[in-house]
């Protein structure tokens, strides 16, 4: 199935339009899950509708919430998401953090109880757009997913981390699962998109997985909570030490809680998201470090490939050439995932008619 950006996003919006959100909410949210199919990360695009409306439905995320400013101060402050859309309340907490920085040449925000925010690449995009650098740390709080290094059983979620550095040519955004791949990327999978490595799991005896079920089980509901393993952490001890530190920081130090056993009476999984905001003028001229900061590109894409006709890519490139391509051929979507949404359209109540027809 191959679909237009502007089908997709339209289709989408009505969807959460239908489903009790504003016509604006709607189209933010349709809009960054877009985003993410447009840059090549389908584990974080409409894959998710199916179970960001379920959510909706059980009231463990809320339709147009205004987050609230808990702690302002000129160069800190901390927003609460009161369990709104990530793709509302993380906005506003990034232009805080953005326009603090803007006035004081540095800020740091945390955000707490903020619905799933998607691309955690988004906001250092939003921030590198805006001309500064950011960075960073968020946790999944209600997500049980990932095994320490050295451990079977989930301590950690798939905590995210991100960095952007503004540069004229393009922004450099780093932004990825502290997870050897995003839980997303597994739900996918499942539906039949591209295949997990073969390491990317762990079942309970130790040994290494790349099949779905051992995180969902045989259950067609995809419910991580049905499997008996785990997702590893990425990058051996220094990639589990990371993710440590994204639950210290974006979930013990915002509030939003650190990931743990399921809290029965909140039954939500929410982003906790620890920002750091930096306006690089400050430091010096930014036509020198960009200067800098190219030199140096061209000589780490210089390095000869460990394989004939490799390649070295930046922080960005990949998801670049896939903006580019997909924004001009289409984003496709394997049929499962498309089933799955069109399930959700007609439960919303959207009739035949308004489902765009597979290309
Ligand atoms: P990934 O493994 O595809 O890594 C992406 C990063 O690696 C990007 O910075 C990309 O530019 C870079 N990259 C990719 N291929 C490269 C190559 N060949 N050479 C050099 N650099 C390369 O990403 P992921 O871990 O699967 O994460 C996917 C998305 O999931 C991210 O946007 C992340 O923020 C998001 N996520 C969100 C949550 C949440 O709770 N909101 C949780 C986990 C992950």
């Amino acid at each position: 199935m191959l679909i237009t950006v502007a089908e997709l996003k339209s289709f989408v919006a009505t969807i959460f339009a239908k489903a009790g959100t504003s016509e604006a909410e709607a189209a933010r949210i349709a809009g960054y899950l877009v985003e993410a199919n447009l840059v090549g990360h389908d584990s974080h695009g409409v894959v998710r509708v199916p179970r960001y409306i379920q959510w909706l439905n059980e009231g463990k995320v809320l339709a147009d919430v205004t987050p609230e400013t808990v702690v302002d101060t000129p160069v800190l402050a901390v927003v609460d998401g009161k369990f709104g859309f990530g793709q509302t309340v993380t906005p506003i907490a990034v232009q805080l953090g953005i326009d603090k920085a803007k006035a004081m040449g540095l800020s740091a925000v945390a955000l707490r109880n903020s619905g799933h925010l998607g691309r955690a690449g988004d906001w250092a995009e939003m921030a590198a757009a805006a001309g500064l650098i950011s960075i960073h740390y968020v946790n999944v709080q209600g997500s049980l997913l990932v095994a320490p290094f050295g451990g079977v059983d989930r301590r950690l979620s798939t905590a995210p981390y991100a960095m952007g550095v503004p540069l004229p040519n393009r922004p450099l955004i780093l932004d990825f699962a502290t997870s050897h791949v995003a839980e997303g990327k597994v739900l996918v999978a499942s539906r039949g998109g591209k295949k997990l490595p073969p390491d990317a799991l762990i079942r309970p005896d130790g040994t290494f997985s790349g099949d779905p079920v051992t995180l969902y089980g045989e259950n067609p509901d995809r419910n991580p909570e049905n499997g008996e393993g785990a997702i590893r952490a990425f990058g051996l001890h220094k990639g589990s030490g990371l993710a440590f530190m994204c639950e210290i920081l974006g979930g013990a130090l915002t509030g939003n809680g650190t990931c743990g056993p399921r809290d029965g009476a909140r039954g939500r999984i929410t982003n906790g998201m620890m920002s750091f905001y930096i306006r690089p003028d400050v430091l010096g001229s930014v036509e020198e470090m960009a200067e800098r900061a190219e030199r140096y590109i061209a000589f780490y894409k210089s390095s000869r490939p460990a394989e004939p006709g490799g390649e070295i890519l930046i922080p960005g490139e990949v998801e670049n050439r896939s903006r580019a391509e997909r924004g001009a051929k289409g984003v496709p979507l394997p049929d499962d995932t498309w089933g799955s949404i069109v399930a959700t359209a007609r439960e919303v109540g959207i009739a035949d008619a308004g489902i765009p027809k597979a290309a």
